[in-house]
């Protein structure tokens, strides 16, 4: 049965290849780091960890530009170790939860900073504030076959060659192994399933023509600008 037009579906480069890793749905974890759950004037202690969620097709490949998006006055970066499922899974525990993890690379998880206050004081969902067009910027993905499971060392984020944040993947609150078995209590995991780890401290604003640069040890640096409001 045709399609009525034909449906893209969006993808993630695999690193040193010519393949692509479809994505299915991208998940991502509110509050992961202490001093960016400070900054935040959120709570700092081991709550249980609340998820919200992008649109499969806010992916922005490596070496495109995010667009500055409309209704805003305050884009922020926000640097995360992201995960990529490969393997089905629901009410998975944390001593399993590697098991499903296909890859890991580096995103930014672009946020309309005023909207995400606005929702928090008016308790309305965070979709206007997370979920827009070209908001996950993510660099190519790295097999666990050569990069094992990065639990250690730096992660970071500059703009205009300026550092704005730089932490440690060891001063997660939730590990990756966590977080997989938490959020799989509540949908089933599918390969293709992409989750966004968490930002450390030192998240700010982004203009157009903006030069952003996001590594983590071990992984990639995603490069990318942020272009003109269409
Ligand atoms: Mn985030």
């Amino acid at each position: 049965m045709p399609y009525v037009f034909h449906p893209g579906i969006p993808s993630i480069p695999v690193a040193g290849g010519s393949e692509r890793f479809p994505v299915h749905r991208i998940y991502c974890v509110g509050r992961n780091y202490a001093a960016h759950a400070r900054e935040m004037g959120g709570n700092p202690t081991r709550e249980a960890p609340f998820f919200f969620a992008k649109p499969p097709d806010a992916v922005v490949a490596p070496g495109e530009s995010a667009t500055y998006p409309p209704c805003t006055k305050n884009l922020h970066h926000e640097v995360e170790l992201v995960v990529a499922i490969g393997r089905e899974g629901r009410a998975i525990s944390a001593q399993q939860a590697l098991s499903t993890v296909w890859g890991y690379a580096v995103g930014n998880d672009l946020t309309r900073r005023d909207l995400t206050l606005e929702a928090r004081d008016k308790g309305r969902p965070w979709e206007f504030g997370k979920s827009f067009d070209e908001s996950a910027p993510i660099s190519p993905l790295h097999p666990v076959s050569a990069v094992g499971h990065p639990s250690k060392g730096a992660i970071w984020l500059k703009v205009n060659g300026v550092d704005r944040q730089r932490a440690d993947l060891a001063q997660m609150i939730w590990s990756v192994g966590e977080i997989i078995s938490e959020l799989s209590r509540y949908f089933t995991l599918i390969p293709g399933d992409v989750i966004f780890t968490g930002t450390p401290q030192g998240v700010g604003s982004l203009l157009p023509g903006d030069l952003v640069e996001a590594g983590i040890e071990g992984l990639d640096t995603l490069v990318h600008r942020i272009a003109p409001p269409r």
